[in-house]
């Protein structure tokens, strides 16, 4: 076996040997800094020897035990991987180092305080100090706190780029040797998106939790005006205690219904775009692909309302003016010896709308069992959009369906109307209503086969063209 100077195996054979080869390769960390203890610490529990290279070995005293510290020419002469767990600001002395850097490979871990902060990445202004080093980009996801409590209590991914393959291999072989998941991200260019990453704050949440925030806002203060306001201006009477439970619980399935409807619109106005443009291979305006990428957050604030929902109605009959209303109708009913007959109507309308609320909720509870990642892997594509198209669209009728019962006939009664005002749960319908019927225009079996030749790649314009041809 071929071995260099310093009596490590040349690059192009570790990259192809076995795991545990690896453990014995020392570890260059330059940087004895948050970063730079807890890596060595999680390294030095894997089994690999740490050597760091400090601008002050001497006083380099908070050091994981059984970790060495040099200057860094010293340090770097140990290892043929250096990992370097200083900040872009402080690269400088990176260049002086150059030639003994040679052919090395030099992990970029850093982030930056700011998104696009330096006009190229920091990996790249690396590789450019150093050109003849292999720079990695890897493991700027990974915070010091998560290395030193373990996979366990963590995201295990490391996300790593770089533009020579068997560099990278060797960085992403020492991540897994520490219990990481490695994922490749291609070339140094994914420098850039990487270096971003850990600065996006919930960036696909960020519009569903607009929506929702909006949604419950209005709801909640346009049940105000009905319940509380209207009160207190026609009756002269405090309501005000409605807002507590009562208009919560009008304002939670309203949101999640109409939030739900707005997972599958995208789908159908997507599928709408592409029978007028009779092609797939045309783009869909910005704001549909933003909408259709955050369709399964916006799935899961609306089973979230559901849920609480659900609470909120379990807890109704417990609250003191329910109790209060029942004594006063029975004390009234005594009073006046009267009895009321049992109406086959209501009895209909009132368990019609109780099952379709336990039915539309546990299809919804199995579509977010589904969306788990670790469900989800379980099953095949098929399975998936099963689940998800089909009975997402199941759970939106049933929903509306609940919703529509609650309605009943009420809404060609003027008296349901304050001040002119229709009920919340009316305006709740208008989305999922609109979805449905483009749904069933859609599964009608002409238009369903038009749209499946269109997915299957079919052009219309290509085929026009085609017979002019002839
Ligand atoms: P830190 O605690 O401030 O440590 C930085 C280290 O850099 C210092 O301890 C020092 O080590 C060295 N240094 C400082 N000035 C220097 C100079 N002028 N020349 C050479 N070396 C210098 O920072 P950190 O939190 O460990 O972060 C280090 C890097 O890891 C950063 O790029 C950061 O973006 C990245 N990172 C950090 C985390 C985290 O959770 N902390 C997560 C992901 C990525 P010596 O005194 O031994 O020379």
């Amino acid at each position: 076996m071929d071995t260099n100077s310093t009596g490590l195996v040349p690059l192009h054979q570790t990259s192809s040997r076995k795991r545990l080869d690896h453990k014995q390769e020392t570890i260059c960390i330059f940087g004895t800094g948050d970063f730079g203890r807890s890596l060595g610490m999680r390294l030095l529990k894997s089994g690999y020897p740490v050597v760091y290279g400090s601008r002050d070995p001497r006083n380099s005293t908070l050091l994981p035990s059984g970790a060495q510290v040099f200057s860094h020419a010293e340090a770097l002469n140990t290892s043929k991987i250096i990992f370097l767990a200083v900040h872009r600001e402080n690269y400088d002395f990176i260049s002086a180092l150059s030639d003994q850097l040679d052919g090395k490979v030099l992990v970029d871990v850093s982030n930056n305080l700011k998104m696009n902060q330096y006009p190229e990445s920091n990996a790249q202004y690396l590789s450019q100090l150093v050109p003849k080093t292999n720079v990695v980009k890897g493991f700027n996801t990974v915070s010091a706190w998560a290395l030193q409590s373990g996979s366990l209590d963590a995201n295990s991914q490391v996300f790593v780029c770089g533009d020579d393959n068997p560099s990278k291999q060797l960085v992403m072989d020492v991540a897994r040797s520490i219990s990481l998941t490695p994922l490749d991200q291609g070339s140094l260019l994914a420098a850039e998106e990487l270096e971003n990453y850990p600065l996006q704050l919930f960036p696909m949440w960020r519009l569903p939790l607009y929506i929702t925030a909006g949604l419950t806002v209005f709801f909640f203060l346009y049940y105000v005006v009905l319940q509380v306001i209207y009160s207190y201006v026609t009756k002269n009477t405090d309501q005000t205690y409605r807002m507590i439970i009562s208009i919560p619980n009008h304002v939670f399935p309203i949101v999640s219904l109409i939030l739900l409807s707005l997972v599958y619109l995208p789908g159908v106005i997507a599928a709408f775009i592409q029978l007028r443009r009779g092609t797939k291979y045309k783009r869909f305006p910005d704001w549909l692909d933003r909408w259709m990428l955050c369709r399964k957050q916006l799935g899961l604030v609306s089973f979230a309302y559901g849920f609480l929902h659900v609470f909120y109605s379990l807890v109704k009959p417990l609250r003191y003016t329910h109790y209060w209303k029942q004594m006063n109708r029975i004390v009234s009913q005594v009073q006046k010896n009267a009895t009321t007959e049992l109406e086959m109507k209501w009895v209909w309308r009132s368990d019609l709308f109780y099952a379709l609320g336990i039915l539309g909720f546990f299809v919804f509870c199995l579509l977010g069992v589904t969306s788990l990642p670790s469900v989800s892997n379980a099953m095949n594509w098929r399975e998936f959009r099963f689940v998800q198209s089909k009975l997402g669209h199941v759970t939106l009728l049933l929903c509306t369906a609940h919703a529509g019962v609650l309605g009943w006939n009420f809404f060609l009664k003027s008296t349901r109307y304050t001040w002119g005002l229709p009920p919340g749960y009316m305006l709740s319908m208008v989305i999922p209503c609109i979805v449905l019927i483009l749904k069933l225009i859609l599964i009608t079996p002409c238009v369903d086969r038009m749209v499946t030749r269109i997915r299957q790649g079919w052009e219309r314009k290509r085929k026009d063209s085609s017979n002019l041809k002839v």
